[in-house]
């Protein structure tokens, strides 16, 4: 047993305890709650004489479950599995929209840190928390309205970008008080999820529920609006903005550094690549396609391909399965479709004819570590050649800081990464932007300011 004692001073050995609140609904002090105040009685002091367990003192708050404490965004699990299971599915999601702008979303691409950390696997494997979370939504998003807030505190904010940051950032900030614009360049509010993330994965009106939830919130979202180009600080500043929040992203696709790559006929970056599939561009069929990469945009990248009529898609990754990064759901997914990976492989050179690209060569790779994580060394005399007319690069994002720079006036941007806060005073920066390439509930963690 996990909890020992009686109904004065729980004593729970957390080495066992795996937060089920079986305990909690079973205990007498849960219906009287005064019960659990009683401190320092001679049951107490007996149990506090007990090595190696944790003893409840008044004030004291329980240790979050752990699927709670590996939510970036605190997400309460064990509340809403708990109303879901009971049927209250409306009560389930307001709980989880309590700390989530955007449940519908998180139901369906969230990385779920949670499950991982899930104590369920213990016993036999973790419970589907992503997809009872999209349950739930499914069930009571089309009835549930937000709360108006409390009061109007005549403050406004602008926030630049509306993906997954900006719209944390937002709703919170609706929610207490302030009125909220965002500025988006694109012509669909959403940032990534809007068209990076393939409809496949995140059909367009999952995504359309949760920001309309935010819009009736009264966040106002402005599209087709470029910060820097079309707008600047002092123009904000002129409509009597208190605050700026930058949540702009990593929109700026990392190329393979390989010779001449960007001249070639036949060479794409999946950002673009993503983008133009999302807006209508459809692939020629029965290409040879090559992408190199080992996270959810190279996945994404390989899946839309083959969804394209690709002939043959080759994803090559330089490091191992248990390396790479995309989520295992992703990579199952593509090689159930046909993708073909291969693994410790890197690229070398454009193969090329007439400028369009006709093959990529490659050599085999093996980790060798020297300070830290292991780096991946070419095994010398192991190059071949894949054949290819199309190779898509997916190794990483970065973030466009000359635009914004220019939006600021010229002022170039210091942040403090805990505070958010920058060197322009009223300014401030949230999500990947900040941080860097990470993940939809980090990204919103941060626009919630919870670095
Ligand atoms: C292909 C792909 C698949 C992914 N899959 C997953 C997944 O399955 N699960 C997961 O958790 N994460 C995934 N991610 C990562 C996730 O999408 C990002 O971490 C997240 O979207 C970052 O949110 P953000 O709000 O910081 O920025 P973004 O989502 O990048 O949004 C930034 C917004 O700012 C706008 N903007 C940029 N510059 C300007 C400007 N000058 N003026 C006005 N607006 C501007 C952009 O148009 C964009 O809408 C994926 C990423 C990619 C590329």
């Amino acid at each position: 047993m996990a909890v020992e004692g009686r109904t004065h001073k729980p004593v729970i050995d957390f080495e066992r305890c795996s937060f089920c609140a079986a305990c909690m609904e079973a205990c007498p002090a849960e219906l009287m709650p005064e019960m659990r105040q009683e401190i320092d009685t001679m049951r107490g002091k007996i149990y506090s004489d007990q090595d190696g367990l944790v003893h409840l003192k008044e004030g004291d708050s329980l240790p979050l479950p752990k699927c709670q404490s590996a939510c970036p965004i605190s997400q309460d699990v064990r509340g809403y599995l708990r109303l879901i299971a009971r049927k209250q599915y409306t009560e389930a999601l307001e709980l989880i929209r309590a700390a989530n702008a955007l449940p519908s979303i998180c139901g369906h691409v969230c990385h779920h840190p949670c499950e991982s950390a899930c104590v369920r696997a213990n016993l036999d494997e973790a419970l589907s928390i992503r997809s009872l979370k999209r349950f739930a939504a499914d069930m009571a998003a089309p009835s549930l309205l937000p709360a108006k807030p409390v009061s109007s505190l005549n403050k406004k904010v602008s926030i630049i970008g509306s993906g997954p940051a900006g719209l944390a950032a937002a709703y919170e900030l609706a929610k207490t008080g302030y009125t909220v614009e965002i500025i988006e360049s694109y012509h669909r509010p959403g940032g990534l999820l809007a068209w990076a993330i393939p409809a496949f994965r995140l059909p367009r009106e999952i995504l359309q529920r949760d920001i309309d939830f935010i819009r009736q919130t009264g966040v106002e979202i402005r599209t087709g609006i470029e910060f820097g180009k079309d707008l600047t600080l002092a123009d904000l500043e002129k409509t009597g903005t208190d605050a700026v929040i930058i949540a702009t992203g990593t929109q700026t696709g990392l190329t393979l550094a390989l010779e001449n790559e960007d001249n070639y006929e036949g060479y794409q970056e999946c950002l673009q690549f993503l983008r133009s599939i999302s807006d209508g561009m459809t692939l020629e069929p029965g290409r040879q396609v090559i992408v190199v990469g080992g996270g959810n945009a190279a996945m994404d990248s390989a899946r839309s391909a083959l969804k394209q009529g690709a002939a043959k898609v080759i994803l090559i990754y330089r490091r191992g399965p248990l390396e790479m990064p995309a989520d295992q759901e992703e990579v199952k997914a593509a090689l159930a479709e046909g993708v073909d990976i291969q693994f410790f492989t890197m690229p070398l050179t454009f193969i090329t004819q007439d400028h369009r690209i006709t093959g990529l060569a490659c050599a085999k790779t093996e980790l060798k570590a020297e300070d830290g994580r292991p780096s991946p060394v070419k095994i010398e005399g192991s190059d071949f050649i894949i054949p290819a007319d199309l190779v898509i690069s997916a190794v990483g994002q970065k973030a466009d800081h000359d635009s914004i720079t220019t939006g600021l006036n010229g002022k170039k941007l210091e942040a403090d990464a805990g505070t958010l806060a920058t060197n322009l005073p009223k300014v401030f920066v949230a999500g990947d932007f900040a941080q860097g390439s990470s993940t939809v509930v980090e990204a919103m963690a941060n626009g919630k300011n919870r670095p």
